[in-house]
């Protein structure tokens, strides 16, 4: 399937089965802004769990905070975001459309590496076992031409980005002769900077009211507890504080559904380090991070690292965990070494000091922070995308399938009655009743079975129990696993560890080695 294809099918299941709908909808909706449905909160809170134990619970040196969405807004300054918190903006002309110079740009390189690829591949066919790629890309006249006028627009552009210069990134535009994607046309304007924090007003006006900002993210949350926390909590450096919450940012270009929204949440932790660690800290969260997301079980071919081309002026190391969603790489997560920015600035915005003493060295210093920071409905997304299947089954049946790891399941197993009478019904209902203390269970005896089963297999259910006949004879239910729809006979009373053993957290936990 054309993975265009692929991607509307995902959005219109979400919407189907209670996953994501669009904010707002009756009103024709809001632009980018989604609301979580029955099923997706579900799945949306066990990534949260799934995080939060993975940093706070397996982490002796890792505590979790939960600040406020308001700061007070000289936090902002402080942080850098009031003054360069700007994405570069270019309109087209002819399609009034809106777009992020710099996305433009990075899109054309991807467009220019894929060129590259093609060639490879095809005399990758070409040349058989006999090929040496390498010699290949260091002399074949095409490609060498290809990457030569790659590298020279990447170097523009990481200097343009560099030097803030605008003139240069319009300019990288036209001559690379990038077209609107909507109208066709190269009428571009000047390329603009635009800030993307939320503003509002708080108390009255007639106290004076304060201006105040919708925070863009939740790690300066932390920073300003960092010393609530250091003393409170006795902490020692190397320590973290790990938080989630809402953000919000007034995106230029929100499109590709939950991917890029004007709200969303961030799952963020913060590391403190000995200044000179921090390089050392930042290789070992970049292993820990892509661990992490690959215990998920989707296949280490489908995440990446990329290095960032440009970095903030007071960052000395970036990578961008990327995962290979429907339409190509992206980001998902960022880790970050921030060196002693922002607790430095926020020492002088305050006028108090933010630093630690280190019994060990004997002396007080400004930690450095090594950040971890993932969107949580980009991690929803990516999840989605890796679980949704479409099968044929044998006699040319389809089913829609959500193989969604059972640990993260909206719901863990549905309790099915094969039939509405002779004491099934009652017989399942002890049944949920019995195991609803442990698990997210689901009753429902409407419909046929093999009906039932698919509603299941749609919203990812690892596991049917299904009650017959014989059930009532000797205790004993069946088992459907839902990626293989093979049966087991289990025991009533063997089901809760049954369930357990394959759908727990600490299953998915347990992988993550240190
Ligand atoms: P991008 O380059 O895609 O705008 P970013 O580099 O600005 O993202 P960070 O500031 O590093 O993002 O934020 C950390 C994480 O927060 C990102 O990796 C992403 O998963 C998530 N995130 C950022 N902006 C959004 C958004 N508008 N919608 C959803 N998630 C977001």
């Amino acid at each position: 399937m054309v993975q265009d294809d692929v991607f509307k099918k995902l959005v219109s299941h979400c919407k189907e089965y209670g996953f994501v709908f669009q904010s707002s909808e009756i009103y024709d909706g809001l632009g980018a802004v989604y609301d979580y449905g029955q099923m997706g909160v579900e799945l949306k809170n066990n990534l949260k769990k799934y995080w939060w134990d993975s940093m706070v619970m397996l982490n002796e040196n890792i505590v979790g905070i939960d600040s406020a969405i308001f700061m007070h807004p000289t936090i902002w300054k402080a942080s850098g975001h009031v003054d360069a918190f700007n994405d570069p903006l270019i309109d087209n002309r002819d399609s009034k459309k809106r777009y992020r110079a710099d996305v433009l740009i990075e899109e054309h390189l991807a467009k220019q590496d894929e060129k590259i690829d093609k060639e490879v591949q095809k005399a990758t066919k070409r040349f058989g076992d006999t090929f040496d790629e390498k010699m290949y890309r260091e002399t074949n006249p095409r490609v060498l031409r290809y990457q030569q006028e790659r590298d020279e627009i990447h170097a523009r552009f990481v200097k343009a980005m560099n030097d803030n210069d605008l003139n240069e990134m319009r300019q990288i535009i036209v001559d690379c002769g990038i077209v609107c994607p909507i109208s066709g046309s190269r009428d571009w304007t000047e390329v603009r900077q635009f800030n993307l924090m939320f503003s509002t007003e708080m108390g009255s006006t007639a106290d004076g009211a304060m201006k105040v900002y919708l925070r863009p993210e939740t790690a300066q949350g932390i920073f300003v507890n960092f010393l609530n926390v250091q003393k409170t909590g006795r902490m020692k450096v190397p320590f973290g504080i790990a938080q989630i919450g809402k953000a919000f940012r007034n995106e230029i270009v929100a499109r590709q559904f939950i991917f890029r929204t004007r709200e969303f949440e961030q799952m963020e932790m913060q590391f403190f380090v000995t200044p000179g660690e921090e390089l050392e800290w930042f290789e070992y969260w970049k292993n820990r991070r892509m661990q992490w997301h690959q215990a998920l079980g989707f296949g280490a071919e489908k995440y990446r690292f990329h290095d960032h081309d440009k970095l903030a002026h007071y960052a000395n190391a970036a990578t961008d965990i990327e995962y290979e969603m429907p339409f190509g790489f992206k980001e998902v997560e960022g880790i970050h070494s921030r060196t002693g920015f922002d607790l430095s600035q926020h020492e002088q915005f305050s006028g108090k000091k933010m630093q630690y003493y280190d019994p060990e060295l004997g002396k007080s210093y400004i930690p450095y922070v090594v950040e971890t920071s993932i969107g949580l409905d980009r991690m929803f997304l990516s999840v989605m995308a890796a679980s949704y299947r479409e099968e044929t089954l044998e006699g040319g049946e389809t089913r829609v399938l959500l193989k969604l790891p059972p640990t993260l399941a909206p719901v863990k197993l549905a309790v099915l009655p094969l039939v509405r009478k002779d004491g099934l019904p009652e017989k399942a209902r002890a049944i949920v009743d019995e195991l609803k203390f442990s698990f997210a269970c689901q009753y429902d005896e409407k419909d046929s079975i093999g009906k039932r089963y698919r509603r299941q297999d749609a919203i990812g259910t690892p596991y049917c129990v299904t009650i017959d006949h014989q059930t009532l004879k000797d205790d004993t239910v069946t088992v459907r696993d839902r990626d293989t729809m093979e049966q087991e006979r289990v025991p009533i009373n063997a089901l809760q560890q049954f369930i357990a053993e394959r759908t727990d957290m600490s299953q998915l936990l347990k992988q993550l080695t240190h």
